[in-house]
């Protein structure tokens, strides 16, 4: 059993595609366990999008991810980390195959619709970064 991250971004919301994303993931078996909205704050963008925070791009992201607040969940399964990132596709949505969260519904690779963590080790740093001891729940 493992738990992941997904946040629905402002696009996902904007484009009231939210149940739809989540049934997918429910449907591949996924509980959700822990759940959220927030407005994202630019220190805790900055902290989980450290890895591209010196592309030029960054300002846009932040921008973005910013421009309403946003779902965050935690979801439950068999090998949930690896599952969710092949339900969504890859970053890019013109290589995300149809049927793929983000090959359906994604239209820039930035607007992408969903995160999601992409390794055991960060969906772990990334339950700790979005969610307070006890939000998570043990279902
Ligand atoms: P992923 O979200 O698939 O794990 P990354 O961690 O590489 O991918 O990127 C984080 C997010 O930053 C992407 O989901 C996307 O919203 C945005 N992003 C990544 N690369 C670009 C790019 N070249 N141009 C604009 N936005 C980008």
């Amino acid at each position: 059993m493992e738990t992941t991250l997904i946040i629905l971004k402002p696009d996902c919301l904007k484009k009231g595609v939210a149940g739809k994303v989540l049934d997918r993931f429910e449907t591949a078996g996924l509980a959700v366990v822990g759940c959220k909205m927030a407005e994202l704050s630019s220190e805790k963008l900055r902290e989980h999008y450290a890895h591209l925070a010196e592309k030029p791009f960054y300002p846009e992201i932040e921008q973005f991810m910013r421009s309403r607040p946003v779902i965050i969940m935690a979801l439950r399964g068999e090998g949930a980390v690896a599952k969710v990132r092949d339900l969504i596709g890859p970053t890019d949505y013109r290589k995300a195959a149809k049927g793929t969260v983000r090959g359906d519904f994604a239209t820039s690779i930035m607007e992408n619709i969903v995160h999601a963590s992409d390794s055991v080790e960060n969906a772990a740093a990334e339950l700790k970064r979005f969610f307070n001891p006890g939000e998570v729940f043990a279902l």
